[in-house]
Formats: structure tokens, C-alpha cells, sequence
């Protein structure tokens, strides 16, 4: 019988989606599955909150994956945090603003924006104006907006919101692993992440984080969190303490496998790890700038693991894209909402953020542009 997972080609993921994969992280997801209440997986679960907690620099006690994709992280962020009538303020320039603003208003939250141009980043003066005129509950913003390849400066926010009464909320679904995040040095309130993205683990898990602040806020609901699967207070009762109360089933091999990519990352320091990103940008944007190619994103506030490159006039990226995919084995991204078939978004995530793949994909471009 034929077995449509035989035709699962290897592909050099380059996209803004999943990045490649190490060996031994596949290897991980393959380990033998324990038990959720097995007390060697519980072992597991503590050293991957310790590892957490280094990657995320932060001492918040309340660290953990949870179960679901980045997105899962942003849910679960405002519905622990907002109740209906709160009011949430939400710094948009792409995609993932965008999505924040439509999950905080379907909890009934008065949800206030502040909006920039797609490929610039978040000003923090119209923040600093903005935050002056009202009191909000929560102000969110991305930190990589991975539809444009713009870094928001998540510290400049910080110090914006430094000693006022807002949770700082911070999706860092694409920076974390790849650039400094630093959770309690700049103030940030709820932190989230994915696995897919610079971790280089597959998706599934949202690793998130939430300051002293945010669990009083939690604890002080007026009323319950709508979620159930996502409620933060229940998922602590699986997740810390000496006797742990079963939640859901977690699913242990992405455990497993968030813990060997961390695991990686640990061994091999998270500024050579910093320091290997932005050296590879910094040759992928050279080699882009030699074949001609501009970037979006001005110098200064281009993410490296994130690269999003003007398509020349008269190219249809669409057909680019096409093959690199099918003759090169490479995927990248095209754009999103008004930047749709006006970017390619080259990824240089994790694993993925090596030398000699700018070079592949550099050399696939150059063939592909020249015909
Ligand atoms: N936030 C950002 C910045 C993202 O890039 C993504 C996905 O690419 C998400 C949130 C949503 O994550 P997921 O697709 O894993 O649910």
C-alpha cells in the first residue's frame, strides 16, 4: 500500500514558518513515550522550565510550554490577563498585531491601536504620547513582526512603561533564540514564544512566561478565565509543586524535543548563538545587495533571522518562489496583506541560519533572477 508520507521531500526550510530541524532534536521526538504523571517526565518538565528561564533571562516563577503553537501563547496571554471592558492598547505594523487586536476583542476587551507602516517600526514616541492620554490595562506588541522583518523596540516600550500600572505584553514567537530578549530586564509582564522559529524544534509549544505582576492579575479576576485549557492558574498545578495535579495530557515527545533544542542552544551559548544570526544576515544581505535585490526594511531595525527582500519589477515572486521550491529543494516566503507579491521573506532561523545555506539560497536566486 502506498504511504504518502514516502514522498516527504528533505527541504532547506527558509521561510518564515518552521526552520530546520538538528538531527538530534528528531531524534528526541523519537525517544520512547513516558507517562504525563511519570516522575522521570515530571524531571523533564523542571529541567526544561530551568532552561526557560535562561533562554527567556528571567527569574519569573510561573515558566512553562504550553500546548499548542505560537498562537496558543497569544491566546493564552490575554485570556488570563483581560476580562470584558478591560482596556488593552496594541502597537500594530503587520500580520501578528493584527491578530493580537482581533483575540483581545473577542474577549469584549476596549481595545485601543496604535498603527505604523507595514516594514517600519513601532515609534515609541506616538507610544510615549499615546500611553499619556490613557490608562490601559495592558499594552502588547510584537517584538519580531515576522510579515515584514521588522525589529520593534521591545527595550524603548519597556522603558516607556517602566513604574506604570500596564502589563507589558510581548510576542516573542520569532525572537527568542535569535536576538536578546530580555524578559525581566526590560519589564516584560507575559512573555511568548514558539518551538518552530529560532528554537528549531518543530511546532507545538508555546513557551511563555509571566511576572509577579501579571500573576496577581491573574489571581485577582473578577471573573473565571473563559479557556479552560488554557487557564494559566490550573496548568501551574501540573506544572510546579511537589504533588502534581493531572490537566491535560502533555504532549511528551515535543517535550522532549523542546528540551534537546534548548538543550543545543545552552550548549552552545545563547551569544554565539545571537552573534551566528546576525553574521549570517549580514552575508545574506551582501550577497542580496550584489544580485541587485533591495531590502524592505531599513538598516538599523532589520531582524537577522528574518530577511524581507523587494521583488524587482517585472518578476513574478510567485513563479520565483515556485522554484526554488521545486528545483533548488528550498522554501522561502512571499508577503502578506499589503505586502503581498511585493516581498520574499528569507528566513535565517536557528538551525537554519548557516553559512552555507545563505550560500544556497544566494546561488538559487542568482540562477533563477538570470533566466
Ligand atoms: N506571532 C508571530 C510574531 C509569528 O511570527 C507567528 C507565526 O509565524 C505567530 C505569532 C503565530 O504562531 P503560530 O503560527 O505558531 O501559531
Amino acid at each position: 500500500m502506498k504511504n504518502i508520507l514516502d514522498g516527504i521531500e528533505d527541504v532547506l526550510l527558509m521561510g518564515p514558518g518552521p526552520s530546520c530541524v538538528p538531527p538530534s532534536v528528531y531524534e528526541a521526538l523519537s525517544r520512547k513515550t513516558l507517562g504525563h504523571m511519570d516522575t522521570y517526565f515530571i524531571q523533564i518538565m523542571d529541567e526544561i522550565k530551568i532552561q526557560l528561564l535562561h533562554i527567556m533571562k528571567t527569574e519569573n516563577y510561573l515558566t512553562l510550554p504550553i500546548s499548542g503553537t505560537g498562537s496558543a501563547g497569544m491566546e493564552a496571554s490575554f485570556v488570563n490577563l483581560i476580562e470584558k471592558d478591560d482596556s488593552v492598547l496594541i502597537l500594530i505594523n503587520g500580520v501578528f498585531g493584527e491578530r493580537m487586536r482581533d483575540v483581545a476583542s473577542r474577549l469584549g476587551a476596549k481595545v485601543d491601536s496604535v498603527e505604523f507602516e507595514w516594514g517600519t517600526p513601532v515609534d515609541p514616541e506616538k507610544v510615549r504620547e499615546k500611553v499619556s492620554k490613557g490608562a490601559y490595562k495592558m499594552v502588547a506588541m510584537i517584538h519580531a513582526e515576522t510579515s515584514t522583518g521588522v525589529r520593534n523596540p521591545a527595550e524603548e516600550v519597556a522603558d516607556i512603561l517602566r513604574n506604570g500600572e500596564s502589563i507589558y505584553l510581548l510576542d516573542a514567537v520569532t525572537s527568542l533564540g535569535g536576538i536578546e530578549v530580555a524578559t525581566d530586564a526590560w519589564g516584560v509582564d507575559v512573555l511568548y514564544s514558539g518551538t518552530q522559529k529560532c528554537l528549531s524544534c518543530p511546532p507545538g509549544l508555546a513557551p511563555a512566561s509571566f511576572s509577579k505582576k501579571a500573576l496577581a492579575v491573574i489571581l485577582n479576576r473578577k471573573t473565571k478565565v473563559p479557556n479552560w485549557y488554557l487557564d494559566m492558574s490550573l496548568l501551574s498545578k501540573y506544572w510546579e509543586g511537589r504533588s502534581r495535579v493531572y490537566h491535560h495530557t502533555a504532549p511528551i515527545n515535543m517535550n522532549y524535543a523542546l528540551y534537546q533544542a534548548l538543550y543545543l542552544i545552552m550548549e552552545e551559548g545563547l551569544e554565539n548563538v545571537f552573534r551566528r544570526h546576525l553574521e549570517n544576515h549580514n552575508k545574506l544581505v551582501e550577497g542580496l545587495e550584489g544580485l541587485g535585490l533591495k531590502m524592505l526594511v531599513k538598516p538599523g531595525h532589520r531582524l537577522p533571522m528574518l530577511n524581507s527582500v523587494l521583488v524587482p519589477e517585472g518578476v513574478r515572486e510567485d513563479e520565483v518562489r515556485a522554484k526554488l521550491r521545486t528545483r533548488y529543494k528550498i522554501e522561502i516566503g512571499g508577503g502578506l496583506g499589503p505586502l503581498a507579491g511585493k516581498i520574499w521573506r528569507i528566513g535565517l532561523m536557528g538551525h537554519t541560519a548557516r553559512a552555507e545555506n545563505v550560500q544556497r539560497v544566494l546561488t538559487a536566486l542568482r540562477e533563477t533572477l538570470r533566466k
